[in-house]
């Protein structure tokens, strides 16, 4: 299962490091370190201790038995990182990250955070190693996530509201990374997703292999070959890197990236960066982005508030124009339908931003043949959106 390598720091034409020339040296520091201890057997060791023992992987590849026999096509597979503890497949990324930055003699934590998912999962590998930990949120995500920000103080993190222009994800970056500017020899700075510069997408691609390596072992053992098809939600797009970098070599596996369309494509209301987006500089790396008439980065919509990115991971960008990969995209509504879908069918509440891989399985599975199978990745539980999902209800 050899992975795609970065040459330079670039997939094709996508990534890189465009950062401020002060950062520069601290991401080379971080790359000799990652490349120093990621072959480390203690290192390996440790790290599979933790996903073994504190996250409870392997995850299940769960058959959807119900759903299958509903949709009357391929076999539905539901590869369940929602089963990990803190409910989704952030925590593969964040304890990988945790422990080279412990190897890395750093103390000091810090990460944004949007929704709060990347937070709560950074505080939570904190608390497990004491380290410390400040959490960035733009102050408008504080209010409508006042939950997670209880629950990162619970963890002992201190949350910082970042009160500049929009309030969101994107100023929460900028004040990560000026902190990280101005602290990067005490300080490790914990990427949530499989964006940022280089080595960034390398590092979390890393960390969350797992995902892919797993599904390759247990799908073989129920079925005896490869999947079919692969699918996964993008938003940075690391659970969906994670799923299918494994696979990329092997060219019967067909790869789909679900990105979400909002309110709808033309709606202007939507984060599907890959179906829509031109390529730019965002976040200090290349990738397709979303940009407004005036080529200024535009803003982001989704139901699902962990898939609301104006950028996406470079790898990803490169699979689109290799064709390597194909990325679609599903609605808000679609997204909504499919949460309950899979809730009432098969017992489980996927996560919103999950929602949108099953909802397009949903249309998908029906037009292919029952020998065939299919892999959704259901990157993390519902538990967390359900009182968004009964609001949104209640209005209907
Ligand atoms: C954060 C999150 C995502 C989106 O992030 P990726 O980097 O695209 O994986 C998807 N699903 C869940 C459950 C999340 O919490």
């Amino acid at each position: 299962m050899e992975l795609l390598q970065a040459k330079n720091g670039f997939f094709g034409e996508f990534g890189g490091s465009f950062v401020p020339e002060v950062l520069q040296p601290a991401l080379d520091h971080l790359e000799t370190a990652f490349n120093r201890f990621k072959d480390d057997p203690d290192f390996i060791n440790e790290f599979e201790y933790y996903l073994k023992d504190f996250v409870g992987r392997p995850s299940p590849l769960y058959l959807a038995e119900r759903l299958t026999k509903e949709l009357g096509g391929a076999k539905i597979y539901l590869k369940r990182e929602d089963l990990n503890h803190t409910g989704a497949h952030k925590i593969n990324n964040v304890l990988g990250q945790i422990l080279l930055a412990k190897r890395m003699g750093v103390k000091r934590i810090i990460a944004e955070t949007g929704a709060g998912q990347h937070g709560v999962a950074t505080a939570t590998a904190c608390a497990l190693f004491g380290m410390e930990c400040v959490i960035y949120m733009g102050e408008l995500d504080t209010e409508r996530q006042a939950l997670n920000v209880f629950r990162m103080e619970l963890l002992g993190a201190k949350v910082v509201a970042v009160k500049d222009g929009g309030r969101t994800l994107k100023e929460a970056v900028d004040a990560a990374l000026i902190d990280y500017m101005e602290n990067y020899h005490t300080t490790f700075y914990l990427l949530g997703s499989a964006v940022g510069p280089h080595p960034y997408p390398t590092i979390v691609r890393h960390f969350q292999q797992v995902i892919g390596r797993e599904a390759h072992v247990q799908h073989m053992e129920k079925e005896g070959r490869l999947p079919d098809y692969l699918l996964a939600c993008v938003g940075g797009g690391s659970n969906a890197i994670g799923l299918f970098a494994p696979f990329y070599n092997e060219s019967s596996v067909k790869i789909i990236g679900v990105e979400p369309a909002g309110k709808g494509l033309e709606s202007g209301l939507h984060a599907a960066t890959l179906s829509t987006g031109v390529p730019g500089t965002i976040h200090g790396f290349k990738a397709y982005m979303m940009v407004d008439e005036h080529g200024e980065i535009a803003p982001a919509h989704s139901i699902a508030a962990g898939l609301d990115y104006q950028g996406v991971g470079p790898e990803h960008c490169f699979y689109k124009d290799s064709g390597r990969a194909q990325y679609v995209s599903v609605t808000d509504d679609e997204a909504l339908k499919a949460f309950q879908i899979l809730s009432k069918t098969e017992g489980i509440i996927p996560a919103l931003e999950s929602s949108h891989a099953v909802a397009y399985a949903l249309k998908f599975a029906p037009t292919l043949s029952p020998e065939q199978t299919i892999i959704v990745n259901v990157s993390g539980r519902g538990d967390k959106d359900v009182y968004q999902v009964f609001e949104l209800l209640s209005e209907k």
